[in-house]
Order: C-alpha cells, then sequence, then structure tokens
C-alpha cells in the first residue's frame, strides 16, 4: 500500500531524512519507533508532501506521489491524525466531519459508522470543539481521518497527552482499522503501546532507520528493546 524508497528530506539547507526506507501492506499495522528529534514526523510530513523528500520515492497504492500536492495525496485516500490534532476549534464537532468528507476509491464511511465506534461522539456533535477534552478531540481527529475515505492512515503520536485508559482505546481502534482493511502507519514515542498493536516496526535514528523487523521480536526480547528504544 505504500513503499518508501530512500528518501533524503530537508529543511532549508538541513538534512533531516538520510536514505529512509520503509513500507506497510494492505492491512497492516507499521510502527515508526525512536527517540525525540530522529525524524519520525519528518517522514510522515514527506509521505504527505507537507516536506516533500529531494530525492527518492513515494508509492502509494501503485502511484507515484513524492512530487504531489498535499491535497492530491489526501485525495488518493491516505489519513492523517496529527499529533496537534489541529481541529477546527470554533466549529461545532458535526461541521468539522462534514468538511472532512471525500470520496477516494477505497471505502466510504458514514457519521453513524463514528458513533459504532465512538460510542460518546453522538451526544458531541452539537459541541465547539474548542471545548473538547483531549481525548474527545483525539475521537474528532480519527473521526475526521475515516470520513476522508483512507486506505492508509497515518497516526502521529496518538497517545500524546491522553490518559493510560484513552490511549488504550485508540490503540483498540487502529485495531479496528486493520479488521476493515486499512493500512496504518502509527509514530509513537510510546513504544510499548504501538508495539502492543503493530505487526512490523522500524526504529529511526539521526534520520536513518536503524532497526526493521516484527513487533513481536521487539516485544519478546528486553535486551534488544532497551538497546534500540530504551525501554
Ligand atoms: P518528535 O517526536 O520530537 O517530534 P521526530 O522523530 O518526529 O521527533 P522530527 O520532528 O521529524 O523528529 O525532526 C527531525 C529533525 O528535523 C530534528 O533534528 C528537528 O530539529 C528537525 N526539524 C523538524 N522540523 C523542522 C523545521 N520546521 N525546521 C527545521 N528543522 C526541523
Amino acid at each position: 500500500m505504500l513503499e518508501v524508497q530512500n528518501i533524503e528530506t530537508y529543511y532549508g539547507e538541513t538534512q533531516a531524512l538520510f536514505g529512509t526506507s520503509l513500507s506497510v501492506g494492505e492491512g497492516e499495522i507499521v510502527a515508526l519507533l525512536g527517540a525525540n528529534g530522529v525524524g519520525k514526523t519528518t517522514t510522515i510530513r514527506s509521505i504527505l508532501g507537507l516536506t516533500p523528500p529531494r530525492s527518492g520515492a513515494i508509492l502509494f497504492d501503485g502511484d507515484d506521489i513524492s512530487r504531489s500536492q498535499t491535497h492530491e495525496i489526501a485525495r488518493m485516500g491516505i489519513g492523517w491524525v496529527p499529533d496537534d490534532r489541529r481541529i477546527f476549534p470554533t466549529l461545532t464537532v458535526e461541521r468539522n466531519l462534514s468538511i472532512a468528507r471525500k470520496k477516494t476509491r477505497f471505502r466510504r464511511w458514514q457519521v453513524k459508522e463514528m458513533f459504532d465506534i465512538f460510542s460518546a461522539l453522538e451526544h458531541l456533535m452539537g459541541r465547539e470543539c474548542e471545548n473538547l477534552s483531549g481525548g474527545e478531540m483525539q475521537m474528532v481527529a480519527i473521526s475526521r481521518a475515516l470520513l476522508g475515505s483512507p486506505g492508509l492512515v497515518l497516526f502521529d503520536e496518538p497517545s500524546q497527552g491522553l490518559a493510560p485508559k484513552i490511549v488504550q482505546d485508540v490503540m483498540a481502534t487502529i485495531r479496528r482499522l486493520k479488521s476493515e482493511g486499512i493500512s496504518v502507519l502509527v509514530v509513537e514515542q510510546n513504544a510499548m503501546s504501538a508495539l502492543s498493536v503493530a505487526d512490523r516496526v522500524y526504529v529511526m535514528d539521526h534520520g536513518r532507520i536503524v532497526h526493521e523487523g516484527p513487533a513481536s521480536e521487539l516485544l519478546e526480547d528486553d535486551d534488544l528493546r532497551g538497546k534500540l528504544l530504551g525501554v
């Protein structure tokens, strides 16, 4: 579904990614882990065309998107749940969701299906988003991504700022997306949460992938996990 091939991404003259390659299969959950500032968000920004790579290629469902604009990439079926949620604060939940609807080549979701996933959402529809809790905002951000009919959803630090119980709910939602055939790339500093849902994992350091393998290997091998992730 996603092939990131040897990309080099810069902020001005500062290079942030040095030949990063990774892939996400259909219906697969892949975690991209690593410490602060190693290039995880930059990888997401490169895929979305927000900070396009200077070299290398990014293929999504067979199409080369490395030179595409962000709005084109969204219309092709890549959803994004950003770390800072980026909800319109003065609009209601309903309005935030209704403006997110898009038709792509992938499954179209209805708003009422969001209520099956997040039972609390139905009662929040009339609320202005600036008054929502962190967990409620995350529900809106995930619902907004799904209403854009994605084949792949990129989650940037979905556990950031959330209570442990809400983090568990978010991880359960990621599993649910997989059961619907949606592919997921989840970027996390909270390695244990991400490893609990991921099929495969990449670890980054200084803009490079330094480890790739099944998530079960890192969950079971305490020494390797400690060496790579410090947990
Ligand atoms: P974190 O979890 O802290 O966000 P990260 O792994 O996502 O870390 P990135 O945000 O991708 O890391 O940052 C990778 C490198 O690029 C860092 O050295 C960072 O300082 C740099 N960087 C990130 N954004 C910018 C920017 N807008 N301008 C210049 N440098 C940036």
